[in-house]
């Protein structure tokens, strides 16, 4: 969704991602595009399940057994990530885009100091090791730690902190683009709001930040633009101002009713049923069973990506039909 610009830091077209399981091909991530610009800010939201996480990791060519990237385009400063050979690829993760994670103990190595793991994130790029040794007090005082802890081991911090010193790790090399998946989730609300004071500091230095979170209310207080995903598609997108006030397509207005202070309609409005197995996703619109605008046309005919507004995009029948 939206039309690729010149200044464009992201570009994603037509990207589908399958887990292979015993059981048959997830469907993931299916026929994704989008764009973000230089310092943008997007929320990409929607139920669990929905294929957000599957997404992010995509985004670093990262996807994990049994899934696979089996189509598409992601690319960043003109570089299609999809398409690197292994230590491109591992190049490009760090300085042209990076992850910040829910649980920063997945990325940390209990055993070594902090300093040591930032250390090996800026050698492995190419930096000189007394250079990274030089960078190291100021790149965790940009985060808002004390230079000592370099010195301490992850267990030694509290989960903020930790979670500092990964986004410390996330943008050592200044990406392009940082994902940050869910990255306040397992935190208490005040270390919540400086973490997220944080990744703001990090767009205004002039990365894009991708949020993924189910937590709608959250990307209304943060993001600039919003990506709503259902069912590994992503419904609509467009700012935030205008997709909250304004949504376009029903499964955005049943999520926005969801949340009490983002309600649209006077009435709340709850989405009945569950978000469909995506082995074997309804035909048509993935969101018709569940949908009470359904029409015969949304059971056979996927809908198509329809211009709502400047820069707002949905998919939904009643769109294309107006
Ligand atoms: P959550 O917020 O719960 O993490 P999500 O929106 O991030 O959800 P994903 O975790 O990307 O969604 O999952 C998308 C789909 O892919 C789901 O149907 C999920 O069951 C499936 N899936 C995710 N990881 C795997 C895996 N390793 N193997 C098989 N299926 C998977
Ligand atoms: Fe509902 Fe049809 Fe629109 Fe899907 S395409 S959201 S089923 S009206």
């Amino acid at each position: 969704m939206s039309d690729a610009r010149k200044e464009d830091a992201l570009v994603v077209e037509g990207l589908s991602v399958r887990y292979f399981t015993q059981k048959g091909e997830v469907k993931a991530v299916d026929n994704v595009s989008f764009t973000a610009g230089l310092s943008d800010y997007l929320g990409i939201v929607g139920e669990s399940g929905s294929g957000k996480s599957t997404l992010g990791y995509a985004l670093l060519n990262l996807v994990p057994p049994p899934g696979k990237i089996v189509s598409g385009k992601v690319i960043i400063r003109g570089k299609n990530i999809l398409k690197l050979q292994e230590e491109e690829l591992r190049k490009a993760r760090g300085s042209l885009v990076a992850m910040v994670f829910q649980d920063p103990f997945t990325t940390l190595d209990p055993v070594r100091t902090i300093g040591d793991q930032i250390k090996e994130v800026m050698t492995e790029h190419g930096i000189s090791e007394e250079e990274a040794k030089e960078r190291i007090p100021s790149l965790l005082e940009s985060v808002g730690l004390p230079a000592r802890l370099a010195k301490s081991y992850p267990h030694q911090l509290s989960g903020g902190q930790r979670q500092r010193v990964s986004i410390a790790m996330a943008i050592a090399l200044r990406p392009a683009v940082l994902v940050a998946d869910e990255p306040t989730t397992a935190l208490d609300v005040v270390v919540q709001r400086q973490i997220m004071d944080l990744i703001e500091s990090v767009r205004k230095m002039g990365t894009t930040v991708i949020l993924i979170t189910h937590d709608i209310a959250l990307a209304a207080q943060r993001v600039e633009r919003i990506a709503v995903m259902y069912a590994g598609k992503i419904v609509e997108y467009g700012s935030k101002d205008v997709v909250l006030r304004n949504p376009a397509h029903p499964y955005t207005r049943a999520l926005l009713n969801s949340v009490p202070g983002l309600r649209v309609s006077k009435w709340p409005e709850p989405i009945p049923g569950f978000p469909p197995n995506l082995i074997n996703p309804p035909p048509g619109c993935r969101f018709h069973p569940r949908c009470r605008h359904a029409m015969d046309v949304c059971k056979k005919e996927e809908p198509p990506v329809v211009e709502v507004g400047p820069n707002h995009y949905a998919a939904c029948w009643l769109l294309s039909r107006r």
